[in-house]
């Protein structure tokens, strides 16, 4: 499996850190987030490690089931944590949000969202 050690997801991914994971699937994981804004704020990644989405651009096959499958994956969360209305999010890059530099989708869910998000 592709993993940065320096990567925090990679070392939830690995077990070195602790998470409230919901969903393991073979490619990707479901956790809880953190410092959650929002009553359900669950992060969806991939198992290997991609730094932003500008990385998969031009996504090989295996790339693009990958990501097909981290945004389904959301659905499967949503389901589980019992939200049906929910918001998905990628931040790309540091001036948009981004921190982690390991791909993910933030689920949010269980409150009223505005739009356009700050
Ligand atoms: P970003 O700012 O990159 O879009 O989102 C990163 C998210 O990861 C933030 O919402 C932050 O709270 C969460 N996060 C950072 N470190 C950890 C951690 O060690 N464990 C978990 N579960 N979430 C984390
Ligand atoms: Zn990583």
């Amino acid at each position: 499996m592709n993993a940065d050690p320096s990567c925090i997801f990679c070392k939830i991914v690995a077990g070195e850190i602790p998470a409230k994971i919901l969903l393991e699937e073979d490619d990707l994981l479901v956790f809880h987030d953190i410092q959650g804004q929002a009553p359900t704020h669950l992060l969806a990644i991939p198992k290997r490690h991609i730094a932003t989405l500008n990385d998969v651009a031009q996504p090989s096959d295996a790339e693009a089931m990958l990501l097909g499958r981290l945004l389904s994956a959301c659905a499967r969360a949503a389901a589980k944590a019992g939200v049906e209305d929910y918001r998905v999010v990628n931040n790309c890059g540091e001036a948009a949000g981004q921190s982690v530099f390991h791909i993910h989708l933030h689920l949010l869910g269980g409150r009223e969202f505005s739009w356009p998000p700050g």
